[in-house]
């Protein structure tokens, strides 16, 4: 199910792996609930007790997947979870992860954040030589591929290397072997995942909240093309050749991630309050409240806050028991729903020169709405500020922006797209600006959906460090 009131991009998914002394299943549900915002479409375990694997997935939260008696049934101190977002019209229980195969070498669990760009190509390539796919994912291509590498007796960490050299695009994995677990981050390293001790083994998540929430300790960030085994007291790790530069996927501190987590060496929360301040610098305006779009956009209006010395206040109430329930797959609806989700708070907005800060804009229908609101509860003027440049590219890394029809910046100057939103003024964090609130250098980053240039061979769009678009 996807909420249609909500136009903001979609990640697809979040993992976890853990190597304890006790039963692994309970530890892995509450990890995924840490990561429930990574995906609310499908959730799934699989576990190992001494070799023999057994797991439960399907369509819904965490709390409906894994909430049943079978829960129980999942026995073994080794596991691997998933959540996932699936875009409409894909059966969300057939593609609900882990994937689970035999193979020479034993059952083998996977678990996938991000998306393969050469996925087609491969698919087509071992269907014509007669391997059958169960599910439309690229994760079965992945783990069909380890599988086939994993003959009897095969060292796992060379098949899963083996696999590696095949895949092109973004892959975070967490993959159980028999009794073994694995982590995987793909070469550029697009998509998180950080090792963390707690007090009854060792756990690899896509976000160090897991390790915080769970009282265990963050580690590390597990490199870009690396390959990790944890086991209950300890771990061994493999690295890949890796190119001269990464791709870590800027979204992940704009937008997806939580912001208590840490991704690669950077505090989300941090980089959305200083995004905010740089915002505040490139886009002065005068007025007398700042307010955010509840709630990703908190940090960034704060930091706008800080940074302009207007007031912070909260301008709008978010409805947040609603979300998976309402459906309305109508636009008409579509815009009922907005004003279900949020309302203002008069108090905050009447007669006030209001800034709203949002992290970011991709079709802008839902802040059209947003803005109209205020309007109707007495904001006098609206100057809309936005945590990110503008998106103008699809992403094939493993977010759910695949058109460039739907990008309102792809077809709309500054000026038209303040009017459409019904805006008094509009201002985007230049993409110098973002790059200075990452501090991470802009070789290291993934930035395609903002430029256009694509860190790996991408069909039909430009690769990174050729010449730069005209944008
Ligand atoms: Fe992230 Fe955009 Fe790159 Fe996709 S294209 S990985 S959303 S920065």
């Amino acid at each position: 199910m996807v909420d249609p009131m909500d136009d903001d991009p979609k990640h697809y998914c979040g993992v976890v792996a853990m190597a304890l002394d006790v039963r692994a299943a309970p530890e892995l549900k509450r990890a995924l609930r840490v990561m429930q915002h990574r995906g609310q479409e499908a959730a799934g375990i699989a576990v190992s007790d001494k070799g023999s694997l057994s797991y439960l997935r399907g369509a819904g939260l965490v709390h409906e997947v894994l909430g049943g008696k079978e829960f129980d049934s999942l026995k073994g101190c080794v596991g691997i979870g998933h959540v996932r977002y699936a875009t409409t019209g894909t059966s969300c229980s057939d593609n609900a992860q882990p994937i689970v195969v035999t193979s020479a070498a034993g059952d083998v669990a996977l678990g996938h954040n991000g998306d393969i760009v050469n996925s087609a190509k491969l698919r087509s390539k071992y269907q014509s030589d007669g391997w059958a796919f169960l599910t439309t994912t690229d994760s079965e291509i992945i783990v069909r591929i380890l599988a086939n590498e994993l003959k009897q007796g095969a060292d796992p960490v060379k098949a899963i290397r083996s696999t590696m050299k095949l895949l092109d695009g973004a892959y975070s994995l967490v993959i159980m072997i028999g009794n073994r677990v694995f982590g995987v981050r793909d070469p550029l390293g697009f998509r998180p995942l950080c090792l963390g001790k707690l007090s009854r083994g060792y756990c690899l998540a896509s976000e160090s909240a897991v390790f915080d929430i769970l009282q265990g300790e963050f580690i590390r960030d597990i490199l870009p093309g690396e390959v990790i085994e944890i086991t209950t007291d300890s771990y061994s790790s493999s690295r890949t050749a890796r190119p001269s530069s990464r791709a870590h996927c800027m979204f992940e501190w704009v937008y997806f991630a939580r912001p208590d987590s840490v991704i690669d060496g950077r505090e989300v929360y941090e980089v959305r309050k200083i995004i905010g301040k740089i915002l505040a610098r490139e886009h002065p305006v005068d007025a007398d409240v700042v307010i955010p779009v509840p709630d990703s956009g908190r940090a960034h209006a704060l930091g706008f806050a800080i940074g302009s010395g207007i007031p912070y206040d909260e301008g709008l109430m978010k409805n947040r028991y609603i979300e998976r329930t309402f459906i309305m797959p109508e636009q008409l609806q579509r815009e009922e729903g907005v004003s279900i989700k949020l309302n203002p708070i008069r108090s905050t907005i009447k007669d006030k020169r209001v800034v709203v800060v949002d992290d970011s804009i991709v079709r802008g229908t839902t802040l059209r709405k947003i803005v109209q609101m205020l309007r109707r509860g007495g904001a006098r003027e609206i100057h809309v500020r936005i945590g990110c440049p503008p998106v103008v590219a699809p992403c094939y890394y493993g977010v759910d922006m695949k058109t460039r029809e739907q990008f309102i910046a792809n077809n709309k100057t500054m000026p038209e797209i303040a009017e459409y939103l019904t805006a008094d003024s509009l201002g985007y964090i230049s993409l110098k600006g973002l790059e200075e609130a990452l501090n991470i250098p802009e070789n290291d980053l993934c930035l395609a959906c903002l430029n256009g240039e694509y860190p790996t061979n991408v069909p039909g769009e430009k690769m990174r460090f050729q010449r730069k678009l005209d944008i």
